[in-house]
């Protein structure tokens, strides 16, 4: 898979408008540093859990309606997005209401990840990527599937899938610590403190 670069991000953006990082600052990577990984979750018109993994400079980037399941018999839905600038990861707050993807996000969890497989760029065009994360809530072996079809859409189908290992449960990890992974707040206390929707922004919390 070739990576989709940073335009369609920028140009779904007004950097005069949002807090968000406009990805124009040169991505700071140290060789040999581990890749990172984050999970936002963004209560925009719909609540979802953004997916990203960093990748050549960019984060991949998935959306995920219900967020990931700890449970390896569970399938979660997630849509293949644009890629995000790297400095996007460490992004909370608010995004202005009538801007794109308008609405309260949080760093639900954070961390990093390695390949378990010898070529990753491979492993992406092929649909099957298997990885370890290391985050404060998401731990050890997971896959990213791609569905069939894929080709058809600018924005290909995937799932996000838990391999069994001791990290594995069946208790729902998105009710249990929905809290942020950098502050710890909820939805409603990041829309609260950076003037966001406080009416909307709760409906996100369990
Ligand atoms: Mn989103």
């Amino acid at each position: 898979m070739i990576p989709m670069g940073l335009e369609d991000y920028r140009k779904k953006r007004r950097f005069d408008v949002t807090s968000e990082p406009s990805g124009q600052k040169p991505p700071r990577r140290p060789k040999g540093k581990a890749l990172i990984f984050v999970v936002h979750k963004h209560r925009a018109s719909h609540l979802h859990y953004d997916f990203r993994l960093q990748w050549r400079d960019v984060l991949l980037s998935w959306a995920v309606p219900k967020g990931p399941s700890l449970n390896p018999s569970v399938k979660r839905f997630a849509t293949q997005v644009e890629d995000h600038p790297l400095d996007y990861a460490g992004f909370e707050g608010v995004i202005p209401p009538g801007e794109y993807g308008g609405g309260t996000v949080m760093v639900w969890d954070t961390g990093t990840w390695t390949p378990e497989v010898p070529d990753v760029d491979a492993a992406l065009d092929a649909g099957e990527l298997k990885f370890t994360l290391n985050g404060k809530k998401l731990k050890g072996s997971w896959v990213l599937v791609r569905t069939r079809g894929f080709k058809k859409s600018p924005r290909p189908s995937w799932l996000l899938i838990k391999h069994r290992d001791a990290y594995a449960t069946d208790h729902d990890i998105t009710i249990e610590e929905p809290r942020s992974a950098l502050s710890r707040r909820t939805l409603a206390e990041i829309a609260r403190d950076e003037g966001g929707d406080v009416a909307r922004a709760p409906t996100g919390d369990p």
